[in-house]
């Protein structure tokens, strides 16, 4: 049997329809696993509780009878028995069924036994011929009956069709995992649970196994990458941090080392600096930048918006112009004529570093001598960034900066990052933000907090779903929400921030929310990322459950900048149920510990962007849950990625050609 064709006893209509699922060959119909199981289990009536759900073997006694109440409602009761105890069945909507049971049928119901042991409510009805115990495989394919794949699944599997094995044999051996036909045979026939699990086990490791030998890959060829020594002055450099104002925290003395050591060394630097909002990534950014322009090279800093490349340029300014440091601004919003003369200067090398969003390395800058490209708050577009550098000639050390902590391994795989440092700790004298969840009816309260924060003369954000009210959805709109504080804080100034403003627009908005001619801010996720204004120590999330739970730590990380106790309000329309997210915010500051929740329930897909290179799409796996699973598969992929024989190289083969086409040349 080599061809579907093959397969007895299935049809044009059928192959056809197989066809349009994707499925062409024998093998891709023994890769078509169900999307569940369902557990049958007989059990006896004498282990029923009161409104607990059992399945129970029961012999019909009388005729059933059919009730209609209301149009849709029909009721159909019988007697039964079950071990001599006797009660009555009741089935909603099931009248039908009056036609297939009888007197002496024997069934096997699924209900509860609701308010004594004389009414049996019933779920489910089956004949007890119909029945099958054990795991049942759910199929649920749109257009094939679960019958129907069944059956030519079975047809296939007792023709003993071999699979292609992937993995290796030391690692099967090793883990004493089930090869690939046993794991097929079991998947689409178990016999008991253990036979499941241990081929789910076999397939969640097989997909953990690839991953991990994507990241020792990606390790490989980092490793081999060069740039230049950079021989910094660090005079210099400590004569900054005498001044900056602030002792930096204990982590970012260890991040700042991590980068100065890799600056030095002829590798070239790829480093991902992790540090929850407001841990102070910008003045290690400052302090690598510095290093660089004393040892001759240029830097480029980039931010995923305008808004955030201006606060950069001030900050920068701030602290680097004490020292001659020539930097410059470089946006869309740049004159023509300004623009031309910053190029000219960049390739002049009259300017040392250069600041803009990532559209900076799209232009045709030429620079003179550029030794490190910084890219911040981007957890998805690191990689194209330095594929462009790649390609026009640059080999940069790269800073990537993110808040959004992940695990290490996804950070080598999406950011191609195999060395990470991480800022652990807050800036001392912070107090964690408090986060209360609030109902739409106790509004109430949150008007009182943000009349108390107003009186102190501190400042508040709202964050709204919605720029513009709409009919189709009943969340909070910017434009109505700034209506509703305007008339319950009339003698306030508050103004609005949306992405449908323009950019000019926007600076001057937060412009003047920081210079406080602005108390209240009602807000898009539009200033999710990287602004910062220490003296607004509030903010309330409107339909606070439409939001992300990393997208809403990172909105929170606006406030609780300085050591003012700030206050996190998360309103919800009365009724919402699955609050079960928004508490973890409640109980926790640690974004490490939120992120990890988020990708244990969403996975990495959902979180980081089901599209992006270097994100694993798992079908079985879960990083978080199965971590040792996942440790042994590093452990393996470590072992076999110096191995020649052909499976190996066959695997390793795979998988490079799903990196990005630039890891080759
Ligand atoms: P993020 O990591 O979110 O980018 P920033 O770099 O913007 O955070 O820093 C947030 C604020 O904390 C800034 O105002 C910065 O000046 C301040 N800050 C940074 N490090 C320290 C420190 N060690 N002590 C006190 N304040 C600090
Ligand atoms: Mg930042």
């Amino acid at each position: 049997m080599s061809a579907l064709l093959d397969v007895k006893g299935l049809g044009k209509v059928t192959l056809n329809k197989l066809n349009e699922m994707g499925i062409s060959s024998i093998d891709d119909l023994l890769m078509c696993f169900p999307k569940r199981y369902k557990i049958q289990k007989i059990d006896k009536i004498h282990n029923a509780k009161i409104n607990q759900t059992i399945t129970i073997y029961a012999k019909v006694q009388s005729k059933p009878s059919v009730y209609f109440f209301r149009k849709n409602l029909s009721k159909l009761s019988f007697k039964a028995v079950s071990d001599n105890q006797k009660f009555r069945v009741d089935v909603f909507n099931r009248h039908f069924l009056s036609k297939v049971l009888y007197t002496h049928s024997e069934i096997i119901i699924t209900g509860q036994f609701k308010s004594s042991f004389k009414v049996f409510t019933a779920s489910e009805i089956a004949l007890m011929k119909n029945y099958d115990e054990g795991i049942i495989p759910q199929y649920d394919l749109a257009d094939i009956h679960d019958g129907r794949i069944k059956k030519i699944i079975n047809e296939v599997l007792g023709h003993g069709h071999q699979l292609y094995e992937p993995l290796p044999k030391s690692v099967l051996n090793k883990r004493q995992m089930t090869n690939i036909n046993q794991v097929i045979h079991d998947i689409h026939q178990p016999d008991n649970e253990v036979q499941l699990n241990r081929a789910m086990t076999r397939l969640k490791y097989q997909e953990l196994f690839e991953f991990a030998l994507r990241i020792e890959l990606i390790k490989q060829i980092q490793k081999s990458k060069q740039s230049s020594k950079k021989p910094y002055q660090i005079n210099i450099v400590k004569a900054l941090i005498k001044q900056i104002g602030f002792e930096l925290t204990e982590s970012q003395k260890k991040a700042s080392n991590e980068i100065f050591i890799d600056l030095k060394s002829k590798h070239q630097m790829n480093r991902l600096l992790q540090g929850d909002v407001g841990s102070g990534k910008t003045i290690v950014a400052i302090l690598a930048s510095l290093a660089s322009v004393t040892a001759g090279y240029q830097v480029a800093v980039m931010a995923p918006t305008l808004v955030l490349s201006h606060q950069h340029y001030q900050v920068f300014k701030k602290y680097l112009e004490p020292f001659d440091i020539k930097i410059a601004l470089l946006t869309s919003e740049t004159h023509a004529k300004k623009k031309t003369q910053i190029m000219h200067a960049i390739h002049q090398h009259n300017l040392d570093i250069i600041i803009g969003t990532h559209a900076l390395i799209q232009e045709t800058i030429d620079f003179a001598k550029l030794g490190l490209a910084i890219i911040d708050e981007q957890h998805r577009f690191g990689v194209r960034q330095r594929k462009t550098l790649r390609e026009k000639g640059y080999f940069p050390d790269i800073l990537l900066m993110s808040a959004t902590p992940i695990p290490r391994s996804l950070a080598i795989s999406i950011f191609e990052s195999s060395d990470i440092s991480q800022i652990t700790e807050k800036p001392l004298g912070r107090k964690p933000i408090i986060t209360n969840i609030y109902p739409y009816s106790k509004m109430k309260s949150v008007y009182r907090r943000i009349e108390m924060e107003l009186s102190m003369h501190h400042q508040i954000y709202v964050i709204c779903p919605l720029i513009d009210s709409s009919e189709s959805s009943p969340y909070f709109s910017v434009y109505e929400t700034l209506q509703l504080m305007s008339d319950h804080f009339n003698d306030k100034q508050v103004d609005i921030l949306h992405g449908k403003l323009t950019d000019q627009n926007k600076i001057n908005v937060l412009k003047r929310f920081k210079q406080g001619d602005i108390q209240i801010l009602i807000s898009t996720t539009v200033i999710e990322v990287g602004i910062h204004i220490d003296n607004a120590t509030t903010m309330v999330i409107m339909n606070a459950n439409t939001f992300g739970l990393a997208q809403l730590h990172q909105l929170r990380g606006r406030i609780g900048r300085k050591d003012i106790q700030s206050y996190c309000c998360l309103v919800v329309d009365d009724g919402v149920e699955d609050l079960e997210r928004l508490n973890i915010l409640e109980n926790t500051d640690d974004g490490f510990e939120i992120s990890a929740y988020d990708l244990r329930m969403r996975g990495p897909g959902e979180v980081f962007g089901k599209n992006q290179s270097g994100i694993p799409q798992f079908n079985f796996a879960n990083l978080i849950e199965d971590r040792e699973l996942f440790a042994w598969a590093q452990e393996d992929a470590r072992m076999i990625i110096d191995s020649q024989d052909i499976k190996s190289l066959t695997l390793k083969e795979n998988i490079i050609k799903t990196l990005d086409s630039y890891h080759l040349d």
